[in-house]
């Protein structure tokens, strides 16, 4: 059978959209090619947040195809994911070498298509069609051995983001929200779970619009679960049954909570699962049912990543972000309350068109109030087809990385306080197995986030331990867990 090798461009959901299509194609007798040049077929999951991204993504594909002509090798190639879905057949008019181009409904059609092309009963294939249920194929996993994978594993719940937030394209590659059901979801955590699996991350464009789009479907699937916890309408379910519940049971509370919270509870009742995370929230999406979540489940890992993108309102605004600086603080002091020592990371763009001095100041006393433990910090790209890429005021380029200087520097300053604050601290970490960069240290994590580095070997892999911590590093932290597990 053939060997595949699959590179990776962007965020974690595309990291886990070709964990999907390697499992696949592993359950249809394929092998993983440890690199590309004895591949006999090499897929390029590439992304289109910013164009750099698109162009290195292009760029390897032509050395691909250049040696493998000089080379005399017959490959096939393909493009995934969403530089695939938002260029389609161009893709092929501009490297006429490429064999495939797979948009992001159509991840579990590769096997078949690969099938196709190697058997030579097609040549070239295009598919970006959008797919009904496309959101519940994402699912397999590979959990052989890669030290994050066996111990943590990525669960998409739903694709696609409705906010338009005018610099993204994620709209126009991704399509609109689809939630997988509840119960669907629930199946694939817990047989994670069964084969060991201790800590989830769901994962979604917008994770908090999780069954939003599906209210009546994910209300009566969390029914079905029996998860009452609070059995009351979401949001704006003015169509559903006002009284579900057999009149013997617990009064109802009165506040809401959304599909997204109901997953949570739901996941949180899985037995074996010691951690749950989610990404990537809107901070529109913390409501006080979420922020209650924090403070009555304790697997909910006390860790929160907050896309800020600007400090500015009138930025805020342009950006069509649906939150203003003080309704963002006000968030994070919630969760400070719920949680204290919650880790709260963010993303921020800087060089926004029309983004003045001042509105960068905005910026930066935010952060100085917000107290990141990380910030993310892009240089404004701009996109093709965003409003923003045609707004008034582009901001120079020496401007733009003038400011992500400044920024990375403040965002480093504190990051570095609040790491250095953890040396004498004993921390729970769940070891995720030996250090990539060296295999005498292992790698964990933190509840709140934190890699944490100590001497170990694979014997302490999926442990969950205390270590002391005993110094730091750039958003590292380093234990001694001899001093606290004798
Ligand atoms: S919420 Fe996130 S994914 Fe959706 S449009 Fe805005 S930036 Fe893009």
């Amino acid at each position: 059978m053939p060997s595949v090798f699959i590179k990776t461009y962007g965020c974690q959901m595309n990291e886990r959209d070709s964990e999907a299509v390697a499992a696949q194609l592993l359950a249809k007798g394929y092998s993983l090619a440890p690199s590309e040049s004895v591949a006999d077929v090499v897929l390029l999951n590439t992304c289109s947040v910013r164009d750099l991204a698109e162009q290195k993504a292009i760029n390897k594909m032509r050395n691909l195809v250049g040696t493998a002509r000089s080379e005399k090798r017959d490959q096939i190639v393909g493009f995934l994911g969403c530089m695939a879905q938002s260029r389609g057949r161009e893709l092929i008019d501009r490297l006429p070498d490429v064999d495939l181009v797979l948009g992001t409904q159509k991840f579990h059609r590769a096997a078949e298509y690969l099938d196709e092309l190697l058997s030579g009963k097609r040549e070239k294939i295009v598919d970006v069609a959008p797919e009904a249920k496309s959101e519940a194929a994402i699912r397999e996993h590979l959990l052989n051995g890669s030290a994050r994978t066996s111990v943590s594993a990525f669960v998409s719940i739903m694709q696609g983001c409705n906010q338009h937030c005018t610099f993204c394209i994620v709209p126009a590659t991704r399509g609109e929200e689809r939630s997988r059901t509840i119960p669907d979801v629930v199946a694939e955590c817990r047989e994670l779970a069964e084969r060991g699996v201790k800590e989830i991350t769901l994962l979604g464009q917008i994770v908090t619009s999780f069954g939003r789009s599906e209210k009546r479907e994910a209300w009566q699937a969390a029914q079905m679960l029996g998860n009452q916890a609070f059995p009351v309408l979401p949001d704006g379910g003015a169509d559903l049954p006002l009284n579900p519940l057999p009149a013997a049971s617990p009064p109802a509370p009165t506040r809401p909570s959304s599909p997204f919270v109901q997953l949570l509870d739901a996941v949180h009742a899985i037995a074996g699962l010691e951690r749950i995370r989610f990404t990537s929230p809107h901070p529109k999406g913390y409501g006080d049912d979420l922020v209650d979540a924090y403070a009555r489940l304790p697997k909910l890992c006390e860790s929160a990543h907050l896309p800020l993108q600007s400090g500015s309102d009138r930025i805020l605004k342009l950006m069509h972000r649906g939150y203003t600086r003080e309704k963002f603080l006000g968030i994070i002091r919630k969760l400070r309350r719920a949680r204290p020592g919650i880790g709260i990371t963010t993303d921020i763009i800087v060089g926004f068109p029309g983004e003045t001095e001042e509105d960068f100041a905005q910026t930066l006393s935010l952060c100085r109030e917000a107290e990141f433990d990380n910030a993310y910090i892009f240089k404004y790209s701009p996109r093709r087809d965003t409003p923003a890429a045609d707004m008034p005021d582009q901001v120079p380029t020496p401007i733009r990385e003038e400011r992500n200087h400044r920024l990375l520097e403040l965002v480093n300053d504190i990051a570095a306080r609040k790491y250095d604050a953890f040396v004498g601290r004993q921390v729970q970490i769940l070891v995720e197995g030996p250090s990539r960069k060296n295999a005498a240290r292992c790698t964990g994590r933190t509840r709140c986030n934190k890699i944490v580095l100590f001497d170990g070997g694979d014997r302490h892999r999926g442990q969950l331990m205390d270590v002391k911590i005993e110094r730091t590093g750039s958003f590292t932290l380093y234990g001694d867990p001899a001093v606290v597990n004798l």
